[in-house]
């Protein structure tokens, strides 16, 4: 797991990944990674310790997720700062509450702002070319729009070193699928019918290089008051077996690759592999499983879940870390571990 900056207090110190990943490493036998912020107090002013930040093997990239950089200036000296101390960058390319006000106020993002909400390619274009200009990597989270595919894609094919992942929330659901004031609120919000079709296209295509869950939980009380995000932890691979591998648009590769092999390999991490040495982090997938999604269910405490009632096919049976079994349904317990 890789945790994102986006809590309160934010993520933007040595100090406070070594308190959360201590408090992981009590409660969790998953393996807890980090995102730290970008600035100080992901307010898009001050950039953090770059370079102790990129020391800590816990930190694995640096986002002010939430967020997105407005200040020109400000994201190319954090683009500076991390080619020097050669961390990955994953901005978040969306607009925000905090990002539309500090527009309001007169700061120049270095493009012309469109409609609220639709920024996000006009932040992708902008962050490419400094990531170009200082020489730093630069990885783009939860792409939603054809038109920032379309810069992404094309910007690689010119040689710039970015990547790209998207969500199952953006690939299999668009805001036409919903009545009005009904669509579920996530950012980058739920795009047309056109985007979700072009997000599906890449990805059979080939041109996208992972799939990441997005997971946001949120209590029903910050769901309520108007809170952003979905959950995903606990459907996403029976939704990309399903609605992907089954109808035989992906292959069972190429879907290890998108959410395995290829997060390990962008982020830096031992992982994705069962090569010779590696570590036997596992996960045992039964792909005949039927199960209809019931996030009253999950073991997540958040129930913002936007595939309730859904039909899936596929799904994780036990879990492996270091070769010990750490999770398993309860039809499989009891059986000889393998
Ligand atoms: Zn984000």
């Amino acid at each position: 797991v890789i945790c994102e900056p986006n809590t309160r207090p934010a993520v933007d110190s040595v100090d406070m990944v070594h308190e959360l990943a201590a408090r992981a490493e009590a409660e969790s036998p998953a393996r807890i990674y980090f995102k730290a912020a970008m600035t100080l107090g992901r307010k898009g002013e001050q950039p953090t310790d770059v370079a102790a930040l990129a020391a800590e093997p816990r930190v694995v990239a640096l986002s002010d997720d939430g967020d997105p950089l407005v200040t020109c200036p400000v994201a190319a000296e954090v683009c500076r700062l991390a080619a020097q101390a050669d961390i990955m960058l994953t901005p978040h390319c969306e607009d925000s509450p905090q990002a539309l006000q500090q527009m309001q106020d007169g700061i120049d993002p270095g493009f012309v702002p469109g409609d609220p909400y639709t920024n996000e390619t006009q932040y992708i274009a902008r962050d490419i070319a400094l990531a170009a200009q200082h020489g730093c990597r630069m990885h783009f989270s939860h792409v939603s729009l054809a038109s920032s595919a379309g810069v992404i894609t094309s910007a690689r094919a010119g040689g710039a070193r970015v990547s790209w992942e998207v969500t199952p929330h953006h690939l299999l659901l668009c805001r036409s699928d919903y009545a009005e004031g009904k669509v579920p609120k996530v950012c980058p919000p739920l795009r047309t019918a056109a985007d979700r079709d072009a997000m599906q296209d890449m990805l059979v295509q080939g041109a996208v290089d992972a799939v990441g869950s997005d997971h946001a939980p949120h209590t029903a009380a910050d769901k309520a008051a108007g809170a952003s995000g979905l959950i995903g932890l606990e459907t996403t691979l029976g939704l990309m077996l399903a609605r992907f591998v089954l109808p035989g648009r992906l292959t069972n590769t190429a879907a290890v690759q998108l959410m395995s092999r290829g997060p390990a390999n962008l982020f830096g991490l031992n992982a994705g592999t069962l090569r010779e040495g590696s570590p036997a982090d596992m996960v045992l997938i039964d792909p005949t499983a039927q199960w209809r999604v019931d996030p009253e269910t999950f073991r997540s405490l958040s129930r913002n879940c936007p595939y309730a009632g859904w039909d899936l096919r596929g799904r994780a049976v036990a879990t492996f870390v270091a070769g010990e079994r750490v999770f398993c349904t309860q039809q499989h317990r009891g059986r000889e571990t393998p």
